[in-house]
Formats: C-alpha cells, sequence, structure tokens
C-alpha cells in the first residue's frame, strides 16, 4: 500500500512514496518519486524520514505536571481542564493578552491558518508570532518593499535548469537540500557558479574546477560585497538601463550609493580580493539577458538573512539583480531559499503578530472586515497587531508579558536566539502548553504536553519553497486513535468550544483549507482556486511528473487549469506587485555586525545547519542512522587559529558570548576563515549554539542576528 507524499522536513518538499505493511501499519518504507523539485532525488533525512514514526519516545497520552513537578499521564479532560483554568487565571491577571501562542514554520497550511484564528478567536489574544520569524522574515520583508509582495522563489526551480550562472548569497543548499543542486548543472558546467560564504561549505566546495568562484567575506559585510558588485556591474556597462527605466524606481539614488564602493574599497572592508570579485561580476554580466546570455539567478539563503541588517542586504541582493535585469524575466530572477518545510506557506495564512490570511495586513480595515466575514465575527473581535516572536517570547511571565503559553511545532527552548533566556522565561510562566509528538526540550518544560499526530499520519497542504502548494497525505494510520494523539485542528476544535469561542474550528483538513482558500481571496497569496481534491488531481494525475499547483491561484482563474502550470508559476513577468507595477529599489547602506569583536570576543560565531539534522533536531537527533554520524555538537575552527588557542582535534571548545556560553567538540579545517568558528544549531543542551546567538535585531523584520557575533573561545577544561 503505497501513498504518494512529500518529506516532512525542508522546503523543497521532495516528493516521496510511503509504502507500509498491508494492514496500513507495520515498519514503513520511503522511495522517492519524480517531482520537480527533486527529480527522484532524496537526501539523507529523506530517506531516513520513516524512522521517526516509530521512535519509541513517542508521546502516546497527554502529560500534565504533578505536585512533586514530574510530568504524568493523564486523559485528554484533565489536560483540558488543566489548560481552561490555566487560561481563566491569565486572562484575570492581564486580560486576553496574558495568554501567548508561538507557532511553527513545518506545520500544515491549515493548521497555520486555523492556528491564527484560534489565537485571535479562540483565545481572544493578539499575543501570536511562530518561528519563522527566526527564519525567513527577513527575505519576506525585502522582497515585499521591493517586489510588492514575497514568494521565496517567484519561479519553478526547474527554470534555473537553463542559467548561466547562479550566484548563492549566504546559501548552503549541497549541505542542506542536496537534490537543489541538481538545478545547478548548468550554471556549474558554464562556469557561472558564485557563492558568497565566509565558510567553504560543500555548496562553495561546488565552484571548484572552474565551475565557478567563491568569495569568502569577514562576516556582516554582505551589503558591501554586493555593493561592490553592483559598481562593478555599472562601470562594466552591464546594467540594464531600459529595464531600469521602464520597470524600476530608485535606481539613480542607489546608482549614486554604488559607485562609491571602488573594489579597493570592497577589499579592504570585505577581505575579497579585487580580482575575485571581478570574476563574479563578469559572470553575471555576460550571463545577463541583456547581453543575449541565458539568464543568472540571484539567490539568498538564512546567511545574508538572520543580521541584523538582513532586510538591507536582501535588498542589496535585490538591487544587484534588478540592475541586471534579472527579475520578471522568464530564465532570469532573484528568489530566497526558504529552509523550513512549510517556511512559505506559515508565512502566508495568519501565524504572524501583524498579519491575517492571505497575506494580509492586519491593521488594513478591508483585510480585517474580510477575515471577520469568513471566520463569522465582529471585526472588534480580531485583536491585533502583536508582538514579534523575539519581543513576545522575551516578555513572557513579566508583569508586562503573557502568564500562559501555547507552542505548537516548535522547540525555541533549542532554536530560539539566546535560547537560554527563553527557558528562563518559559520557567516564569504559569502555564506552558506544548504539543508535539515526542517530549522536545520545550514539551519537557511544560505544564501541559499534548500528544500529536506525526506527517505520514495527517491530512494537508505545505507551500514549498516556490510558493507550490502541495499535499501532505496519510499514510499510516496515528497509534490508538481513542485516547491517543489527536490531530491539531481537533485540538483546537475542542478548546474553542470548551471557551466558549465565537467563532467555530474546522476538523478536517480538508474543510479547514477549503476555509482558508476563502479566507485568502483577494490576498496576496490567494488559495481561492485550489482544494485538497483539485490539487490531488494536479499533482497525482500521472502520479509521475504532476506539478502541485502556484499561488496565486485565482477561483475565476483556474476554470481549465492546465495540470503543467497550475495557478501562476512565474511572477511579475508584465508588472511587479507595486502600486506602480515597478519594483522600488532600496538605497541601503553597509552596516557592520551587532556585537563586533573586541579583546575579550576576538572570534566570530557563526551558526547554521548541517546534512544530518533539520532545525532543532528534534526529529532528527532520534534517527539513529543520522544521529550516529553526527551526535553532537562541534566547534569548526581553522588550525592555525586553534593552535594559537592551545585546541587540538576533539577537543571540549567552550565559546562564549555576551548572550552565554555554549560547548562542542573542535573540529580543525582550513573550511573557515581564521577570524571565525562555526556550530551547528540542532543540539541541545550545553551543545546548543544558541545558548551563545546575539538577539540583537533588523530594525525591518524583527529577524534575530543569528548568523554573527563576537566571541571568545577556548578550552572548556581550562575553565
Ligand atoms: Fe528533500 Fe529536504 Fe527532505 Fe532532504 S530534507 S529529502 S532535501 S525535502
Amino acid at each position: 500500500m503505497a501513498t504518494s507524499t512529500h518529506c516532512p522536513y525542508c522546503a523543497l518538499q521532495c516528493g516521496m512514496r510511503l509504502t507500509a505493511g498491508n494492514d496500513g501499519a507495520g515498519a514503513v518504507s520511503v522511495t522517492p518519486r519524480e517531482f520537480p523539485t527533486n527529480r527522484g532525488g532524496l537526501c539523507h533525512k529523506g530517506w531516513t524520514s520513516a524512522a521517526v514514526l516509530s521512535t519509541p519516545d513517542r508521546l502516546l497520552r497527554p502529560l500534565v505536571r504533578d505536585a512533586d513537578g514530574s510530568l504524568v499521564k493523564t486523559t485528554w479532560d484533565e489536560a483540558y481542564t488543566r489548560i481552561v483554568r490555566g487560561v481563566k487565571r491569565a486572562r484575570a491577571r492581564s486580560g486576553p493578552d496574558g495568554v501567548a501562542v508561538f507557532g511553527g514554520g513545518g506545520l500544515t497550511n491549515e493548521k497555520a491558518y486555523t492556528l491564527g484564528k484560534f489565537a485571535r478567536v479562540g483565545l481572544g489574544t493578539a499575543m501570536i508570532d511562530y518561528n519563522g520569524r527566526f527564519c525567513m522574515s527577513s527575505a519576506a520583508a525585502a522582497g515585499g518593499r521591493t517586489l510588492g509582495l514575497d514568494r521565496g522563489m517567484p519561479f519553478p526551480l526547474g527554470d534555473l535548469d537553463g542559467a548561466d550562472a547562479v550566484m548563492l548569497v549566504g546559501s548552503n543548499p549541497a549541505e542542506t537540500m542536496p537534490p537543489f543542486v541538481q538545478h545547478l548543472r548548468s550554471a556549474r558546467e558554464r562556469g557561472g557558479l558564485i557563492v558568497i560564504d565566509p565558510r567553504r561549505t560543500p555548496s562553495a566546495a561546488l565552484t571548484d574546477d572552474g565551475a565557478g568562484v567563491h568569495l569568502q567575506p569577514l562576516p556582516g559585510t554582505d551589503i558591501t560585497v554586493l555593493m561592490g558588485l553592483l559598481h562593478l556591474v555599472i562601470v562594466g556597462g552591464g546594467a540594464d538601463e531600459r529595464y531600469l527605466a521602464d520597470r524600476v524606481t530608485g535606481w539613480d539614488a542607489v546608482k549614486r550609493s554604488a559607485m562609491m564602493w571602488w573594489p579597493e574599497a570592497v577589499e579592504r572592508e570585505t577581505g575579497i580580493p579585487v580580482d575575485e570579485l571581478r570574476c563574479a561580476a563578469k559572470i553575471l554580466m555576460k550571463s545577463a539577458p541583456v547581453v543575449g546570455g541565458h539568464g543568472a539567478y540571484v539567490l539568498t539563503g538564512r546567511g545574508a538573512e538572520q543580521h541584523a541588517h538582513g532586510t538591507d542586504t536582501v535588498s542589496a541582493a535585490l538591487n544587484l539583480a534588478l540592475a541586471l535585469g534579472l527579475p520578471g524575466r522568464v530564465g532570469s530572477g532573484y528568489g530566497c531559499l526558504t529552509g523550513q518545510g512549510n517556511g512559505q506557506g506559515g508565512r502566508e495564512h495568519g501565524q504572524k503578530c501583524d498579519q491575517l490570511p492571505g497575506y494580509r495586513k492586519i491593521t488594513d480595515p478591508a483585510a480585517r472586515a474580510h477575515i471577520a466575514e469568513v471566520w463569522g465575527v465582529e471585526e472588534s473581535d480580531i485583536p491585533g497587531p502583536g508582538l514579534p516572536a523575539v519581543q513576545l517570547l522575551d516578555a513572557l511571565g513579566t508583569p508586562e508579558g503573557a502568564s500562559m503559553l501555547f507552542v505548537h511545532g516548535a522547540n525555541p527552548v533549542v532554536s530560539g536566539p539566546r535560547s537560554g533566556r527563553i527557558a528562563e522565561r518559559f520557567a516564569a510562566l504559569d502555564t506552558l502548553v506544548v504539543t508535539d509528538f515526542v517530549l522536545s526540550e520545550t514539551a519537557a518544560m511544560a505544564d501541559v504536553v499534548l500528544p500529536s499526530l506525526q506527517w505520514a499520519e495527517e491530512e494537508g497542504t505545505m507551500t514549498n519553497l516556490e510558493g507550490r502548494v502541495l499535499r501532505r497525505r496519510r499514510a499510516v494510520p496515528a497509534p490508538d486513535a481513542a485516547d491517543g494523539p489527536r490531530d491539531e485542528l481537533r485540538i483546537w476544535h475542542e478548546l474553542a468550544e470548551l471557551l466558549d469561542a465565537p467563532a467555530g474550528f474546522a476538523t478536517d483538513p480538508a474543510d479547514a483549507f477549503d476555509e482558508l482558500a476563502r479566507a485568502s481571496a483577494g490576498g496576496i497569496a490567494d488559495y481561492s482556486g485550489l482544494s485538497h481534491a483539485a490539487l490531488d488531481a494536479w499533482e497525482l494525475a500521472d502520479d509521475e511528473g504532476g506539478t502541485g499547483a502556484f499561488w496565486p491561484a485565482v477561483r475565476d482563474a483556474m476554470t481549465r487549469p492546465d495540470p503543467r502550470t497550475v495557478g501562476t508559476p512565474r511572477l511579475f513577468l508584465d508588472r511587479f506587485a507595486t502600486p506602480d507595477g515597478r519594483a522600488r529599489m532600496i538605497d541601503v547602506r553597509s552596516a557592520g555586525v551587532a556585537d563586533d569583536l573586541r579583546p575579550d570576543a576576538p572570534l566570530y560565531l557563526l551558526t547554521g545547519r548541517l546534512l544530518q539534522h533539520y532545525q532543532s533536531g528534534a526529529q532528527t537527533r532520534r534517527v539513529a542512522e543520522l544521529n550516529g554520524i553526527e551526535p553532537e555538537a562541534f566547534v569548526q575552527i581553522h588550525p592555525l587559529t586553534a593552535a594559537r588557542l592551545g585546541i587540538g582535534e576533539g577537543d571540549d571548545v567552550e565559546v562564549r558570548t555576551r548572550s552565554g556560553a555554549a560547548v562542542g567538540v573542535a573540529r580543525l579545517s582550513n573550511d573557515i576563515r581564521r577570524d571565525c568558528v562555526f556550530m551547528p544549531f540542532h543540539f541541545a543542551g550545553r551543545g546548543a549554539a544558541n545558548l551563545a546567538t546575539n538577539p540583537a535585531l533588523d530594525p525591518v523584520s524583527s529577524m534575530p542576528e543569528f548568523k554573527v557575533c563576537a566571541a571568545a573561545v577556548a578550552r572548556f577544561d581550562e575553565q
């Protein structure tokens, strides 16, 4: 019995088939299937993804904290009673905003939508935000202000296949989503892969042997690098002046700013040799459509975005792409490589503190009226805006903050910035409710733990990094259906009834999707032409090569869909989504890192992901095959730096910053600059890299500066 579905992990959402025993249970096997993003490939995480379904520590019953402080099994009724009492206490203390909600970018679209509704009309709180604030928010903000809307890649991934050049800015897909690499083949064969990264990552190594160029800048100087490239494009005659005149505003100011960044000045600031910068600029110029090239793409990732100036960094990348005339043209463009499985959909349906479904602004009266009508409530019943994630979490348990928190699809005790502070705030709560399928580090701190279904046990949809809406299908039954784990849609429905919510909550994912589609109608991310049945038909028409559907998928335009091009695969071909149809260049300035080097913190701590793990590692650390390869935190350090500090391969190393300290095993490598160390952020306990990361925020997106902060590094046994 095989079921076609998608990988539970990253935003590539590779197509796979799950085969269970004849009774629908027993060992589940994974096989890849043809899908436009992965074309029959899977990474190690995808191949082993079924292992989590049978993890021995799966939560099968609700848990509540008893008088001794231990988590003990209980009934759903008792768990709900504790939750309702907690809500009443929090409301009595601080009003409706005394309860807060923290969601996740891995939740299905149906759940992301319903969680936003549950928070606002089930709990009546404005205090909802989600972990995507830590992931994509800078690219989303930059895309919104320049292009008029944010869809990670506004073109199908397959469009990369014919490009002469692809520039990756702070992205490492060769490690984080390996099947993606097949889409870089043509750029590599033509010597056109450009990677900007302070580390020589597996993606940077793809530029070897004439396949392209790796620019290895000082951390926090990406804006300068991008301004320097723009300078060379201008002086080299590579700017597409006709395109700029027809389709862009703000060019004169941006051009003036870029002209100040001579290559020699860029080298001084960033450490990138002039000839390498020139080489990258030349690749871009000869690939651009204005000179008859086969096209070029500029793609950003978290390395560029998770900074105190992340939004401006993405704007600088967009300025470069626009100067070359790339966005809104077939075969060229700008895109952002989303990380979380539903990082795109998760930010479209109302989990963000400032947004309503359809990617609408919560402060827009027309948006509020539309959503109130869909929900069957008064406009005044929709509170908000609330606080973005870092501020929301930081205020918990204080007189100004919420005293009760619901967490769904997230593990912020490991994945949040300055995670020690987050754990401290959670400990100060009156009631912490966590819904998960295992006892994550966050669930272990909860007063009430509700066991949920896993990916292969539920129905729903996900929206991948291209804005492609996909079906997640049930392949195995939920364990112990009567008293065991429950779908979150059912949990919110039951809690909303107990709390006398003024609106109803769908429990069937297909119904929740239909409501989401109605709510999204007329919004930026319009799903009104989609349904579970239609998505099934389009993706599985021949079960090999079906496509899913791209938003916007407007109902009136969907009457005769072409299964190969459902919805809107390519955006901006005629106009950008701004009021005047033109892209708005933003005149940004170079900026350093929020927490820069000083004598007692002379190295930069960089953080990132590994091939074997996903996000906080709550799932992948439970897969023996993956954890056997990467079982613990490590500190990558240059051999010369290590020698200077008396650190040897395999030593325990402490990385201490203003936020806190994390410990990992030393891995000596020439792949990192001498002024940096790197830690993966997937591990818990003393190895949690986020104990040390900087909570400084981007002023536009509220993205924390995960990617860099000043650190002291020493052998741990010397402490
Ligand atoms: Fe594909 Fe990402 Fe899953 Fe790997 S983790 S199989 S790249 S979706």
